[in-house]
């Protein structure tokens, strides 16, 4: 590009590229979505179609950008999360989550007809998105920010159950059964929902109990052929071989099915199960 006088505006812009080897995880959230909500009667407290269209969106957010292991949705929020090894963007922090929220913007609205038929999208009531970018230093804290969304998850949906019911089942004011919840425990609610209106809490449905966990089913990966010992330097046509393997694994990961899952990812045993997903 030819240098013009204007030339130094750039110097203007400020660094914000993340710590490199760290976990990235962006976290995006739906702007004044009880509004929202309220404008296109979704179902109170859960409405399946916006659920799911949230994640036919994340999907789509995945399969777009091969960097992301694992996605966890919730409400109107969702976390998407990047290998510590993703050099996508150099690792810059405005253009990862602009993107990851465009990306998700523009196909929850292609995609919102679908679910919800009958129901234009009309200005102002018109779906955006907010987004930052936080890093976790190492798998036990990333496990432990998932762990604290998926708790977030349960307690919002106990109230928000118990609440629901209480006002749309037992007839009660919205500022009644707010009254009577202040300084509950989840024990009580659960006493509420099935001495009261005879509901087994367990009961309701996985997806509203534990948010939705998106991640790749298991791809093959082949062993890169080396033939030199390993304290040798790579040579150049070393070092473009694991480039291309590198596009390879990309490749892959852009193939491998994308699963919607609702379980527990608190215990161990999901990630055990599935290694691959943080590897
Ligand atoms: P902000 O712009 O600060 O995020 P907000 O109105 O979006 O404000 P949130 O705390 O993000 O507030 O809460 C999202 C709200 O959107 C929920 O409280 C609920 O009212 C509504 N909502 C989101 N998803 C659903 C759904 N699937 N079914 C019913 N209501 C939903
Ligand atoms: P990146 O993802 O890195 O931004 P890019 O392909 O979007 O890559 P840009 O430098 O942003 O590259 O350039 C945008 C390109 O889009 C232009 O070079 C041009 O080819 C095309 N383009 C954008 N707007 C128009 C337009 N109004 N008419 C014709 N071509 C356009
Ligand atoms: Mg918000
Ligand atoms: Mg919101
Ligand atoms: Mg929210
Ligand atoms: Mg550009
Ligand atoms: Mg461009």
């Amino acid at each position: 590009m030819a240098n013009s006088r204007f030339e130094y505006v750039k110097s203007f812009e400020q660094p914000d590229v993340l710590l490199p080897n760290t976990w990235i995880v962006v976290r995006i959230d739906g702007r004044g979505f009880h509004k929202l909500s309220d404008h296109y009667s979704f179902a109170k407290p859960n409405d399946r179609a916006a659920l799911d269209l949230m994640n036919a969106a994340a999907v789509e957010v995945m399969k777009d950008l091969p960097d992301l292991c694992i996605a966890y949705g919730v409400s109107d929020e969702y976390s998407f999360v990047f290998h510590p090894s993703c050099q996508l963007f150099e690792r810059r922090n405005g253009k990862l989550v602009t993107t990851i929220v465009s990306t998700f913007t523009a196909h929850y609205i292609y995609k919102w007809n679908q679910y919800f038929p009958g129901k234009p999208l009309q200005p102002p009531y018109l779906p955006s998105f907010d987004g930052r970018a936080v890093i976790y230093p190492n798998s036990q804290i990333l496990r432990d920010y998932m762990s604290w969304r998926q708790v977030d998850c349960h307690i919002n949906n106990l109230y928000n159950t118990t609440f629901w019911t209480m006002v749309l089942q037992g007839g009660m004011s919205n500022t009644d059964a707010e009254q009577e919840l202040k300084g509950t425990v989840s024990a009580d609610k659960n006493e509420i929902l099935f001495s009261r209106f005879g509901i087994n809490y367990n009961n309701e449905l996985e997806i509203y109990k534990k948010g939705s966990v998106l991640y790749r089913q298991q791809y093959e990966l082949e062993e890169p052929k080396s033939t030199k010992s390993a304290d040798e330097e790579p040579s150049v046509a070393q070092t473009q071989q694991s480039r291309s393997q590198q596009d390879k694994i990309r490749k892959l990961r852009r193939k491998a099915q994308v699963v919607v899952d609702h379980v527990d990812i608190i215990k161990d045993e999901f990630w055990e199960k599935r290694p691959w997903i943080l590897s």
